[in-house]
Formats: C-alpha cells, structure tokens, sequence
C-alpha cells in the first residue's frame, strides 16, 4: 500500500548547496536560516541539522516559539534561534526552557521581555513600510526608556523582495538604514532570499534566507539561483481510454476533444495538492508534459497522458514537481507560488513508515539516501 503514496523526496545536498549559493550573494553578511512552518513543510529538524552540522549555520529564525523548542531538540545548545512573532506572556517559559531569542514587534512585547529576564537579548523589528509586524518609528524611540533590553538585532522586512525593480525596495532600503542608526551595537539584518539578490548594499550583518534554500525562486521572473530540492511524486493507479466528447471527474468540467489516454494518480487536494490546479497543474510522466483533466479531488487526480510514451503501468510515478518540472512552474500552472505548493504538501506529509499525512517524507544527500544523523527518525 504505502508503495503507491505520494512521496516527496528531499535532497539535503542541494539544500546546502543552494544555502551556499544564497549567502554568496552576501559574502559580508551572516546567513541565517529560516525554518518557520517546518522549513516550508521539508521538516525543520532534518533541514535545522544539515544545516548546521554541514554548512555550520548557527543562526536560525521560526515564528513560534513551539517550533523554536522543536528546533533546539533537534540541532542541539551552539545556535540562536529567533521568533518571529515574538513573546507573549504565557510562552515566556518556553523561551527561557529552550533559550529561544525573541525578535520584539511592539513596545508591549519589548517591556515584557524586559521585566522577565536579567539579560533580555532580543532582535528588534522596525516597520520600514510593509506594516505587518515591527514597530514603527514613534515607537522606536520609545525602547530607549526600557531599561535592561539587550538588543541584537535590529532588523527589518522587504514587503517586495520577489521584484527586484520595485521603488519600494530602495524606499524600505532608506528607511532601514536610518532607523538602525539608533541602534549602534546591533546586528543589521534586512533582506529574505529576495532581498538578498538584489544587491549587496541589501545585506547588512545577516540575511535570513527562507525560500530560496529550498529550490524556489526568490525572484518573480528570471534564471533561479536555486537549484531543486524537493521531488513530489505520486503513483498511477488505474488507466482509461475516453472517446472524444466523454468528459472527466466531479462536476464534468473536462470534456475530451479527440479519444484520449487518461491515467488517475493518487494525490489530491488531501495531500495538499491545490485544487485549483484541476483542469489547469501540470505534472511529467515517462518524460512528457501532461496536464490534469477535469478536476482535483480529495485523493485522485486524472492526467491526460495522450502524449505520454505507453504503455503506462500500475505504480509508475508522476512527478509534480521537482528536478525536471520546477516548483515554480508547477504552482503557477495552478495559478500559486511555490511557497504555497510546498508548505501546502510538505506540511500533510509524515515522516516514511511514521503516521500523519499521507505524503511520505524522504530525505536524500545528492541523490543517495542521507545519513539518518541528518534525516533522524524520518529516515530513509
Ligand atoms: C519568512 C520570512 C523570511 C524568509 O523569507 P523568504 O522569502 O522565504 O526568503 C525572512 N524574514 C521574515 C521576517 C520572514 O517572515
């Protein structure tokens, strides 16, 4: 049975070496990882420990404090973890528990840090225009009557990182620069994947890169620097001929306009598949492009496989993206983004032979099954 489950295959090697590329861009910033939604549904404890013990990253960013815990268990005492989101009163614990940095959104969170630890390290969030988390400038200057705060870092947030020749790049750019001033012994830190790639006046002390570690393109348009990591595959599982004007799945939305070859495979909006990708996603079989027919249901999906070298087996695998189809191809045929895709399946999928979703985790280092020290209980 689990021979026919979607699988999503991680290759850690090409992790590293797309965290080397990022940081590259940089070379006179620090890089540090983000892993927030178990590194973009990868799993944070595999991509936490490649990381760290093959790429020596010490510095890692989650949004919550849950998932910093997790990620202290898995990487072990010698790095900083950061939270996004910040401290609220009843996680303090865990921070003080799993030695967790808080990176401080508003005064209130920066006074509580303040009165509940002796040395309150903290990174230090400045809106500099996205006005989603941080504080803006009025408050800033408020975080100099807080006695006892240790601040890190100040960093900010790029609202358009994916389009290089936004005017907001350079405004937010500007922005930052002036309001780090107030903070002279802190560490810089301003660009994501994106912003680090626009140029190396966006790198300051630390990029945090995020999406473009894990093979999607930090960018909107243009070549990736990010090479695959992640592979979905999912098995045919029954075969059709459908004679022209025979239409396809709930809701007959897929009408055949020649006699057609049609392969249903097991993945679906379940798996976190998008069902928006009925009549429209993409996937490869036996090399040849073939699109979805009709719509995507909870478990299946149909290909069109007309152009698809036959014959097609039970068990032969589809992939939906990966080394020959590019996650960024594949979410925009489903009207999407990578990010999207992968957090989307990744986040259902369980550890192989492990209980959760149905997608299947496994992890591999340049192609070859990775050793368990990395991959852990998900193994192999
Ligand atoms: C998610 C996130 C990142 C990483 O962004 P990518 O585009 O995935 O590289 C960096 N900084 C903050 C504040 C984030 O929320």
């Amino acid at each position: 049975m689990s021979a026919l489950n979607p699988l999503l295959e991680i290759d850690l090697g090409a992790l590293c070496g797309n965290y080397r590329r990022l940081a590259g861009a940089c070379p006179n910033a620090a890089a540090a990882a983000v892993v927030k939604c178990d590194a973009y549904g990868l799993g944070a404890a595999a991509v936490g420990r490649a990381l760290h013990a093959r790429e020596g990253c010490r510095t890692f960013f989650v949004a919550y404090s849950e998932e910093g815990a997790a990620l202290r268990q898995a990487i072990g005492p010698d790095a900083e973890i950061f939270v996004f989101n910040g401290p609220f009163p009843e996680f303090i614990g865990a921070y003080r528990a799993h030695r967790l940095t808080p990176v401080l959104n508003t005064i209130e969170q920066a006074r509580l840090w303040a009165s509940d630890m002796s040395d309150a390290r903290a990174a230090v969030h400045l809106d500099t225009g996205m006005h989603r988390l941080g504080m803006p400038p009025d408050e800033i200057a408020a975080l100099g009557s807080i006695k006892g705060l240790n601040i890190a870092v100040a960093m900010s947030h790029l609202a358009c990182a994916s389009d290089p020749a936004h005017d907001m790049n350079a405004r937010q750019l500007r922005a930052f620069a002036e309001a780090a001033q107030q903070f002279p012994g802190a560490r810089k830190s301003f660009s994501s994947s994106g912003g680090a790639l626009i140029g190396k006046d966006y790198g300051f002390d630390m990029v945090r890169l995020g999406v473009g570690l894990y093979g999607v393109n930090p960018h909107d348009a243009g070549p990736s620097i990010s090479e695959p990591v992640a592979r979905l595959t999912a098995s045919v599982i029954q075969t059709h001929r459908l004679r022209k004007g025979e239409t396809v799945g709930y809701g007959a939305t897929f009408t055949a306009a020649r006699d057609s070859r049609l392969a249903t495979v097991s993945l679906g909006y379940g798996d976190g598949y998008p069902r928006a990708g009925s009549n429209r996603g993409v996937a490869l079989l036996g090399g040849a492009r073939v699109p979805i027919a009709g719509r995507v249901s909870m478990d299946l999906i149909v290909l069109d496989v007309t152009e698809a070298p036959q014959p097609l087996k039970i068990g032969d695998r589809a992939e939906f993206f990966g080394p020959l189809l590019s996650i960024d191809d594949a979410a925009s045929a489903c009207g999407t983004i990578g990010y999207e895709l992968l957090t989307g399946v990744g986040g259902l999928a369980r550890p192989r032979g492990g209980l959760g979703g149905r997608v299947e985790r496994r992890y591999l280092w340049n192609g070859a099954l990775a050793d368990p020290s990395l991959a852990g209980d998900e193994g192999t």
